[in-house]
């Protein structure tokens, strides 16, 4: 018995094995869940399709979520499949690579929007339609960085997408706080993921981490899925609204004081 035992839910945002949405999928199956997955077009089907099966998930569905044509039909076939919910991991973002390593001072208004579309507005788009399929107890999760409350080099528009994000999750929890639903992010350290490879400088962000850490490591997929299992379990009952770190104590620390650029 694990602690999801008889609990169904959703994984979005795997792209491939080194997704943080692939850490916690293996961590969620692990506790006992029954998962559904979505994909990104044809492309990205190849490679989620095999690993979801792996998991034996129940649904494995496109959901583009810049679309409300297609997150509409891909909670239509959750509705369908399954009728309840338990849990919603959203762990998806997007920006164009080009407005992380250009002055931030000149973010085009198309760049901002596509970016806060995608990595923020996804999020509530996703809880509005999850949440009526939820019962007392639901949860639903999404992941954030540092870079949403600290300027660093590199994240710039992105940063300002999740400041939203963090935002969206205390509005959300306070407003599906009367259903039972909670609503949380977890604040990961960063990881070498597809996603990640769109930030300027990645290697140095990565290794300026790991030595201004607590613990003095980066975090890994491991990590983020046990957390993440945390939140959307019942052990988690009385927490809701939280921005929870799992970055090995970076972001208490003052940085990496002493060591140049
Ligand atoms: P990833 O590239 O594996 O995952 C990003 C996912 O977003 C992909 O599956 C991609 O298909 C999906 N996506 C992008 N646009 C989409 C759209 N229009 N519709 C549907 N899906 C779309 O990278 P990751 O690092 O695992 O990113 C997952 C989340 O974790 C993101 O929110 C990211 O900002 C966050 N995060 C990452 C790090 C890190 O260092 N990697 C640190 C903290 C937070």
């Amino acid at each position: 018995m694990g602690i999801l035992s008889g609990k169904k839910g959703l994984i979005l945002g795997v792209a491939n094995n080194k997704s943080i949405a692939w850490g916690i999928a293996r961590a969620a199956r692990r506790e006992g869940a029954t998962l559904g997955f979505n994909f990104l077009g044809e492309q990205m089907e190849k490679r989620v399709r095999p690993l979801a099966e792996s998991l034996g998930a129940e649904i494995v569905a496109p959901m583009d979520v810049s679309d409300d044509a297609s997150i509409d039909a891909f909670f239509d076939k959750v509705k369908m499949e399954w009728g309840e919910l338990d849990f919603v991991v959203h762990s998806i973002a997007f920006a164009n690579k080009d407005a992380l390593r250009d002055r931030f001072s000149i973010t085009s208004r198309e760049d901002f929007h596509l970016a806060l579309d995608v990595s923020s507005y996804s999020f509530i788009a996703c809880a509005q339609r999850a949440a009526p399929m939820m019962k007392e107890g639901g949860s639903l999760l999404t992941m954030t960085y540092l870079g949403a409350e600290r300027a660093v080099p590199g994240y710039g528009v992105m940063g300002v997408a999740k400041a939203a994000l963090e935002a969206s999750t205390r509005y959300l929890a306070q407003d599906l706080g009367v259903d039972g639903i909670r609503v949380n992010s977890v604040s990961a350290g960063p990881i070498r993921t597809l996603a990640a490879s769109a930030v300027g400088d990645f290697r140095k962000l990565m290794d300026k981490s790991a030595r201004g850490s607590m613990l003095k490591h980066n975090v890994t997929q491991e990590e983020v899925g046990n957390t993440s299992v945390y939140l959307l379990s019942d052990l988690a009952s009385g927490v809701t609204g939280e921005v929870h770190y799992v970055d090995a104590g970076f972001h208490i620390g003052a940085g990496d004081p002493g060591i140049p650029d």
